[in-house]
């Protein structure tokens, strides 16, 4: 059996993994994170009565348009993870507010991280090792085989963006992956001790500050009155070293946005340095070494990331 060696543990290395065990392929997943899902960030409340209730600070929903994405989609809600949410949001646009509608917003009752959790457990059942908090520290070609630190493997996945595999990668290519552009976000969160307006979501355009503002609890069913928001990537890129000093201007713009006068009883904020990808293209890698993530795609996010990974073997032996 050939070895491979998938290094992320977000939704395309996931899916990478998925391709790669059923092809029968030895496969070995490591993460640096304590938790599995990479941008599928999520955070804990801390403060009563919310104390222990999840909240989405990374993506925010995901949208399904491919069959072989749909496929999942049917398996997460057979398995009673995801829900429809929403088709319509609201925008925010010269002070004005209108409607758009597009396609289903899917969201995961225990966040989407739980989707994560819930396809890593079902790797390890099929023999899949995965290996939480390590971080790859260097990856180089040795003797013909590929040197994941200290272990040798026939084949290697970067299933991350390429700045971060630019990182680890001892290869002339690595420059052209950390040239690479992406965009930055600060995501904050807010728990009101009060009603929030009734919008599941809004787009806000042209605004310095904030970009996308959630409805968590219309997001989770549950309607508790919490929020989530996403600034603009030139307003994080300028604030990434000192976040957290920015989450009480971030959560002013939300309440002004939403005209919410009631008391903010619990907040925070997280960082993405690497959010979002810009126009990246692939660069072609040394032999038996692919890169996969949502980075190659018109339109980047969840479902692109899972394709991606999925497709991994057209990489590496040139196969569909
Ligand atoms: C704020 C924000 C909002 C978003 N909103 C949406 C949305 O609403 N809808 C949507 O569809 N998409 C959204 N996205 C995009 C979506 O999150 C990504 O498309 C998707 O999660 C990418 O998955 P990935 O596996 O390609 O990469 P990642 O999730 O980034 O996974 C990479 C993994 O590699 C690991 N790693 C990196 N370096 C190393 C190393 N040296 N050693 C070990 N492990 C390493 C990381 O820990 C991480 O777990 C959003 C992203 C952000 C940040």
């Amino acid at each position: 059996m050939q070895s491979v060696a998938v290094i992320g543990s977000g939704i395309s290395g996931i899916a990478a993994a998925h391709t790669l065990n059923d092809n029968n392929y030895a496969v070995t997943i490591f993460d640096q994170g304590k938790n599995p899902g990479g941008r599928l960030g999520l955070r804990t409340l801390r403060n009563h009565p919310y104390a222990n209730r999840v909240i989405d600070v990374g993506a925010a929903y995901f949208t399904v348009s491919h069959p072989i994405f749909e496929k999942k989609l049917d398996e997460w809600t057979k398995n009673n993870l995801v829900h429809e949410w929403t088709d319509t949001f609201h925008i925010f646009k010269d002070f004005e507010i209108t409607t758009t509608t597009g396609p289903m917003r899917y969201a995961a009752k225990k966040g989407l991280r739980s989707l994560a959790f819930y396809e890593l457990d079902v790797l390890k059942q099929k023999g899949v090792k995965v290996i939480q908090e390590k971080k790859v520290e260097k990856v180089k070609i040795e003797n013909n085989k590929i040197k994941v630190d200290d272990q040798f493997f026939d084949y290697v996945v970067f299933a991350m963006p390429g700045p971060q595999a630019a990182r680890i990668l001892e290869d002339e290519v690595s420059k052209e992956l950390a040239n690479q552009n992406w965009d930055s976000a600060l995501s904050a969160w807010l728990v009101i001790d009060g009603e929030i307006p009734k919008y599941d979501a809004m787009f806000v355009n042209e605004h310095e500050v904030i970009s996308l503002i959630v409805n968590d609890g219309k997001r989770r069913k549950d309607n508790a009155p919490i929020i989530n928001a996403i600034t603009t990537s030139s307003y994080a890129k300028q604030r990434l070293e000192n976040y957290q000093d920015y989450v009480d201007e971030v959560v002013d713009h939300v309440l002004e946005l939403w005209n919410i006068r009631s008391e903010v009883v619990e907040k925070g904020i997280a960082r993405w340095s690497i959010a979002q990808p810009k126009n990246c293209t692939r660069v072609s890698l040394p032999k038996n070494m692919a890169l996969v993530g949502d980075a190659y795609d018109l339109n980047p996010r969840i479902e692109s990331a899972w394709l991606d990974g999925v497709a991994v073997l057209k990489q590496l032996i040139g196969v569909d």
